[in-house]
């Protein structure tokens, strides 16, 4: 190790209950995208310290405290954890900030909320009731119960990495499983920060590990595992694929939280002051590294250059900067293969033939990996910047006819997580939500989301939900178990 990486913070990984190295002893490198410079040093795991996490997993799954737990004692651990997240946000904000380069004003808030999840599935916890069956047998009774998996392997992005561990973890552990998390080699810190309040809550060893490295080398072995009974995951659609085959293959339960490449769509009845802002949240906020980024713009064409004109003014008042003054409205990009990423996409839409209106290049000025938010016009749905996921701040303005027209333009995508309509017409706004293929649709709203919520993708944005209550069912299995009162078993060859 060079003298560079001694001043590094130096991380564990959490296994077992205990902070621990590698088996290797090797270590990679954290990068603060606002600077471009590396700032710690976490554990390299391969397929033995999977291993180690898997297994301790499943022993706290099957023997040991956690599984004598009543599901009320579950829920007041969860919590407990809610009120020590509640106590540490903005110090968690902060280690997410320094390492994906998001901004403090938003993961701040983040944070705080993300306790929300926390204590609504601790909540839920002793809510999950069977139900006896009316039995058609004589002299039988028949009811059901829902039980846990057993070790849960979970996989998250770096674009919100506690946030996602959350909507995962959370209902995970409500419903008596046990965790194995491994987030994005980018952005691990602010996981293992938040195993110190799984520690300090109390959870006993094993129910919860955090173990960080790439994922071929920590993820692949993660989701081979044959003790992990089931992989819930978000990231790009690409990873989803491997990992549905995967699971397939070794017959786990999977749930999926791809990409989007959203249609936000602006009617001409509109108050366009507030869609302006809709469009804006969409696709600027959070330098648009979000699933949910609202990165088609479908504008209707009577109303097209007049929007523009205001949607363009706005953006050029955006603050780009330090990620951590509470002035920044537009931060980094967080990696630098996404950074090379957004880059490229500009070049692209270029070469499509899209008419640059604002931005288009790197903000060099700002050090780190910027770029400027950029809006291209111009531009047909047919096009690649219309089509993929770039996850930056790039919009693609599309404009449209009808209502006939954005229905099908908004629904011409493989992805289907989200949209946007902006209209005062009620007609036109439940229409609209009927017809749009997307897991979520806000009206005069954008990047809504919540605990109570369901969220998740149709099309290829993914399989299964997060929150709201009916997803906790998908860490549970149903078992019918049958007594028979009879005091003499009937004729023995005969299905009963
Ligand atoms: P990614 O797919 O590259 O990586 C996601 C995670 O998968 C990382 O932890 C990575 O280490 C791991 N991984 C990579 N290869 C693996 C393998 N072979 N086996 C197991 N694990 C492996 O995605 P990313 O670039 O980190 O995140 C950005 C993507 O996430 C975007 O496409 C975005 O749309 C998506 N995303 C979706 C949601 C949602 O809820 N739908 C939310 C946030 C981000």
């Amino acid at each position: 190790m060079d003298t560079k990486s001694e001043s590094l913070t130096k991380y564990k990984m959490w296994i077992g209950g205990e902070w621990t190295e590698a088996t290797s002893g090797a270590y990679f490198e954290s990068y603060n995208p606002y600077t471009g410079k590396p700032w710690a040093l976490m554990p390299r795991a391969g397929a033995a310290d999977i291993d180690r996490a898997v297994q301790a997993a499943h022993q706290a799954f099957t023997a040991g405290a956690w599984p004598k737990m009543t599901a009320s004692q579950r829920g007041a651990l969860l919590r407990k954890l809610g009120d020590l997240i509640t106590d540490n946000a903005d110090a968690l904000a902060k280690i997410e900030v320094r390492d994906n380069g998001k901004l403090f004003s938003e993961m701040r808030g983040q944070t705080a909320y993300m306790a929300q999840w926390y204590y609504y599935f601790g909540g839920l916890a002793d809510k999950i009731e069977g139900a006896v069956i009316p039995s058609d047998k004589a002299d039988t009774f028949n009811y059901t119960e829902h039980e846990p998996l057993g070790v849960v392997a979970a996989i998250v992005p770096w674009n919100s990495p506690l946030l996602l561990t959350a909507w995962k973890l959370a209902p995970a552990l409500a419903a008596g499983n046990t965790a194995v998390i491994k987030p994005s080699e980018f952005t691990s810190a602010s996981l293992l920060e938040f195993c110190k309040l799984i520690e300090k809550a109390g959870f006993p060893p094993g129910v919860v590990n955090a173990v960080t490295g790439f994922g071929d080398e920590a993820g692949a072995p993660l989701i081979e595992h044959p003790l992990v009974a089931k992989i819930t995951f978000t990231g790009s659609d690409k990873t989803g694929q491997r990992i549905y085959e995967t699971a397939a293959r070794g017959m786990k339960r999977v749930s999926l939280e791809l990409g989007g490449k959203s249609p936000n769509i602006v009617f001409d009845d509109a108050d366009l002051d507030n869609a302006v802002k809709g469009a804006i949240s969409g696709i600027f906020a959070a330098t648009g590294q979000t699933c949910i980024a609202g990165s088609r713009l479908l504008v209707q064409r009577s109303i097209h250059d007049r929007f523009v004109d205001k949607l363009v003014a706005f953006a050029k008042t955006a603050r780009i900067g330090d990620p951590m003054s509470l002035d920044t409205q537009v931060g980094p990009v967080t990696t630098p293969p996404q950074y090379k990423k957004v880059l490229d996409y500009l070049d692209i839409a270029k070469s499509e033939g899209a008419t640059t209106a604002l931005g288009g290049n790197r903000a060099e000025e700002f050090g780190g990996y910027f770029v400027e938010p950029t809006i291209f016009t111009g531009v047909r749905n047919s096009m690649r910047i219309a089509q993929e996921e770039v996850f930056g701040p790039v919009l693609a303005v599309i404009p449209f006819e009808d209502e006939e027209d954005a229905i099908a333009i908004g629904n011409d995508v493989v992805f289907g997580l989200a949209a946007g309509v902006w209209t005062q017409s009620m007609r036109r706004a439940f229409l609209m939500a009927k017809r749009l293929q997307a897991g979520t649709v806000w009206i005069n709203t954008y990047r809504a989301v919540s605990y109570l919520s369901p969220f998740g993708g149709y099309k290829r944005s993914g399989i299964g939900r997060e929150s709201g209550q009916e997803m906790i069912k998908e860490y549970l299995q149903t078992k019918s178990v049958w007594i028979s009162m009879a005091t003499e078993v009937p004729n023995p060859f005969v299905m009963r």
